[in-house]
């Protein structure tokens, strides 16, 4: 396993979490006065660090034991030997290389903004959906959940976790255009400039109306994703803000 050392902790690195992710990184830990980006495979990377190489099982094992539940909203994600004696849905999670294993702040605050607002029976769409995680969560609340992402990896982790929760989603490679609408929601934690670019797609994935949930938002760029939705006639209806990190709710 490679691993990249940037300077800092889980605040200050937080900035360039879902850049790392984007380019490859298979996961973040904290360790005293750095943070560890894990790779399959170095490569060029525009952020100050340095690489180190660990034994892959050394890194499998302190990922494992450093892995926390997590609670958002009426959901906690656990690993499949995680004990809970709360009330929330269970949401389990086998760790894997994919993203979305409920510690960051985009995702939690995509499943909170998915239980105030999925309906059984709901088509979802889960655009990027990575582990699966907020495909899973639509489903466990009763919709009918798609999830697409263009990395073919992390298709059959987010079918495996599908099963291990016992829900029905259909996962797919591929992105905005390769699903078939309409959708009655859609949830998706890209990045903001990813977001303005999709804006007027994102209206041909809807009917007559529906909701979009948009997660991985840095606050200095939300400005840019706001002018592109209401520019494409969404309307917001909530914003939640945790850290540096937005999630905007609009009505389409
Ligand atoms: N949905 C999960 C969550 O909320 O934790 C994972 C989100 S992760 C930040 C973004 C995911 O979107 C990655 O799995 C990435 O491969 C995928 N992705 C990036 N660009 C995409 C695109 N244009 N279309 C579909 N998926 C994309």
């Amino acid at each position: 396993m490679h691993v990249f050392r940037l300077r800092g902790d889980f605040e200050t690195v937080d900035i360039y979490s879902a850049a790392l992710f984007d380019l490859g990184a298979r996961g973040l830990e904290e360790k005293p006065g750095e943070v560890w980006a894990y790779f399959p495979e170095r490569r060029e990377l525009p952020f100050p660090g340095e690489w180190l190489e660990l034994p892959d099982t050394d890194w499998l094992e302190a990922y494992k034991r450093d892995l926390k539940p997590v609670v958002a909203g009426p959901f906690v994600v656990l690993a499949p030997w995680h004990g809970w004696s709360g009330e929330e849905k269970r949401i389990l999670l086998e760790p894997g290389m994919a993203f979305g294993t409920g510690h960051h702040e985009t995702t939690r605050m995509a499943l909170e903004a998915l239980a105030e607002r999925v309906e059984p029976d709901m088509r979802v769409l889960d655009l990027g959906t990575g582990s699966g995680i907020l495909a899973i969560g639509a489903a466990m609340l009763g919709a009918q959940a798609v999830g697409v992402d263009i990395d073919p990896a992390v298709i059959p982790q987010a079918s495996e976790n599908a099963k291990l929760n016992q829900v029905k989603v259909s996962f797919d490679l591929g992105s905005l255009d390769d699903v078939e609408g309409p959708f009655d929601l859609v949830v998706a934690n890209l990045y903001a400039e990813l977001h303005a670019y999709f804006a007027p797609k994102y209206r041909g994935l809807f009917g007559i109306c529906g909701t979009l949930i948009l997660s991985g938002i840095l606050l200095e760029r939300e400005a840019l994703v706001r002018e592109a939705l209401e520019a494409s006639a969404f309307a917001l209806l909530a914003r939640r803000q945790e850290g540096e990190w937005v999630c905007l709710i609009y009505a389409a």
